[in-house]
C-alpha cells in the first residue's frame, strides 16, 4: 500500500529542509553584505553556481550538458529516452543588488523533483530535464531571457553571441570564460523539441501573501507597450508674460498625465501604467517651461485591452495639449503570453490535490516560460515572497511555501512525463 501511494504520490518525497538548504548553499555565491544575491550572467559566480548544480547532479546519477548559448541541463532519463523531454527550470543569474530567491527557485525546485523521482522510485515515460536558463536578467547583456529566447528560435544564436557588456566582453567571450571555469559536456543540437515546459518562481508580488494563498496558477505574462510623449510649448517670463497668453508644457504635460490616468483607471487594478521619467525643460524657477518629456509604461494581460487603451493614448493626450505640440511615440510592443489551457488545468488540479489554497493569476513580470511558450505547452507556478518585494536584497520566502511549489512542480512533471 505504501508504495503505491508512493508512486501515485512523487510529491510525498519533496523534502522541505533539503530544498531549503541548496538555497542557503547557493545564495552564498555572490552573496552581498546586505544579505541578498550579486550573481549576474556568465561571471565567476555564475560559474560556481554552474560548478555546484553540476556536482549535486552528478551525486544523484543525473546527466548534465550545456547548449551552444550556456543554458545549463540536467537530465533524468526516461523510460523512452527518445521521447521528448519535460522541461522545467528557471535561471541562477540575478540582478547586481538580487536576492535569494528570483530566479534560482525555480531551479533548486525542478532539482528536488528530479531528486523525488529517483526517492520515491518513480520511473516516468518521458526525461525529465531541468534548464538553468542563461542570462534571465539582462542586467549585463540585454536583452534579458536570453538563453531561452535563443533556444525558442526568438533570438538568432549569432546575435546572441555578439552581443557585448559595457566593458565591452562578449556573450561569446564571457560564455567560454565560463564553461571554461565550469566544464560540461556539449549538446549535440540547440532547440526542441519540448513535450512541455513548467516554470516555478516566487511571485514577485504582493497578492499571494494579501490573499493568503500558497500557489498562484499563471494563467500567462501580460504584454507591454511603452511609449514617449514629447509636449513642446514656448519659454516665456515668468514675470511679465501673461497666463492666458502662454503655452506652458509641464501645464500641459500635466494635465495629459492627469487625463491618462483616468483612462488606465480599472476597479479591478489589472492595469499597469507608469510615467516613470518626467524631464522638464528648461528646468529655471522663473522660465514657463517649453519642453516636457515624459515615458509611459503600460501592461495589461489581455491583448484587446492593450490594443483599446494603447490606441488611445495619442489622442487623449492632443485633447489635453493646451496649445502646445504633443508628439506621442510607441517605442516598443510585447504581446501578451497565454499559457496553454492544458498546463494550467494541471497545475490547479495539482495544487488542490495537495490541499494548497490557491488562486489564477497573470504574471506581471517576464520570464523564460514566454519564449518556451513559442515552442510547447507552457505555465508557470507562483509561491509567495515576503511583501511582493523582489529585485532587492531583502527578497525574501518560506521553506514551507518554496517547498509546497516544489510538490506542486514535481506531481505536474510527473503527470506531463507519462502522458
Ligand atoms: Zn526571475
Amino acid at each position: 500500500m505504501v508504495e503505491i501511494r508512493t508512486a501515485a504520490q512523487p510529491s510525498a518525497a519533496v523534502r522541505e529542509e533539503r530544498l531549503w538548504q541548496r538555497h542557503i548553499e547557493m545564495a552564498k555565491l555572490g552573496a552581498t553584505a546586505k544579505g541578498g544575491v550579486n550573481r549576474q550572467a556568465l561571471s565567476p559566480e555564475d560559474a560556481a553556481a554552474r560548478r555546484l548544480l553540476a556536482a549535486w547532479a552528478a551525486a544523484r546519477g543525473f546527466t548534465v550538458s550545456t547548449d551552444a548559448i550556456g543554458n545549463l541541463f540536467v537530465r533524468y532519463e526516461g523510460q523512452d529516452p527518445a521521447a521528448a523531454p519535460v522541461l522545467t527550470g528557471s535561471h541562477m543569474d540575478s540582478q547586481p543588488t538580487g536576492g535569494r530567491f528570483d530566479g534560482i527557485y525555480g531551479v533548486l525546485a525542478g532539482f528536488e523533483a528530479l531528486e523525488a523521482f529517483v526517492d520515491a522510485g518513480l520511473r516516468l515515460r518521458r526525461p525529465v530535464e531541468l534548464v538553468a536558463w542563461m542570462n534571465e536578467e539582462g542586467s549585463r547583456f540585454q536583452p534579458g531571457a536570453m538563453g531561452s529566447a535563443v533556444f525558442a528560435g526568438g533570438l538568432a544564436l549569432d546575435a546572441a553571441l555578439a552581443i557585448t557588456d559595457r566593458a565591452g566582453v562578449s556573450v561569446a567571450e564571457a560564455l567560454r570564460q565560463t564553461l571554461a571555469a565550469a566544464p560540461v559536456p556539449q549538446r549535440p543540437a540547440l532547440g526542441g523539441p519540448v513535450a512541455a515546459y513548467i516554470e516555478a518562481h516566487i511571485e514577485q508580488g504582493p497578492r499571494l501573501e494579501a490573499e493568503k494563498r500558497t500557489i498562484g496558477v499563471v494563467t500567462g505574462i501580460q504584454g507591454q507597450r511603452r511609449y514617449t510623449v514629447d509636449v513642446v510649448g514656448e519659454e516665456a517670463h515668468a514675470g511679465t508674460t501673461p497666463r492666458a497668453a502662454r503655452k506652458d508644457a509641464l501645464s500641459a504635460a500635466v494635465a495629459i498625465v492627469a487625463a491618462l490616468e483616468q483612462l488606465m483607471a480599472d476597479p479591478a487594478d489589472t492595469v499597469r501604467f507608469t510615467v516613470g521619467r518626467f524631464e522638464v525643460h528648461p528646468g529655471s524657477p522663473n522660465t514657463v517651461p517649453g519642453r516636457v518629456h515624459f515615458t509611459v509604461d503600460f501592461r495589461h494581460p489581455e491583448a484587446a485591452v492593450l490594443a483599446e487603451r494603447g490606441d488611445r493614448i495619442a489622442a487623449v493626450a492632443a485633447r489635453h495639449a493646451k496649445g502646445c505640440a504633443v508628439t506621442v511615440a510607441e517605442i516598443s510592443r510585447v504581446a501578451p503570453t497565454a499559457f496553454a489551457p492544458l498546463v494550467i488545468d494541471l497545475v490547479r488540479d495539482c495544487a488542490a490535490r495537495l490541499g494548497y489554497a490557491n488562486m489564477d493569476m497573470p504574471s506581471g513580470a517576464g520570464h523564460d516560460a514566454m519564449h518556451v511558450a513559442r515552442i510547447a505547452p507552457a505555465g508557470m507556478i507562483f509561491v509567495p515572497c515576503w511583501r511582493g518585494i523582489s529585485h532587492n536584497e531583502a527578497e525574501n520566502a518560506t521553506p514551507a511555501d518554496l517547498a509546497a511549489g516544489a510538490r506542486v512542480l514535481t506531481e505536474a512533471l510527473a503527470s506531463l512525463a507519462n502522458a
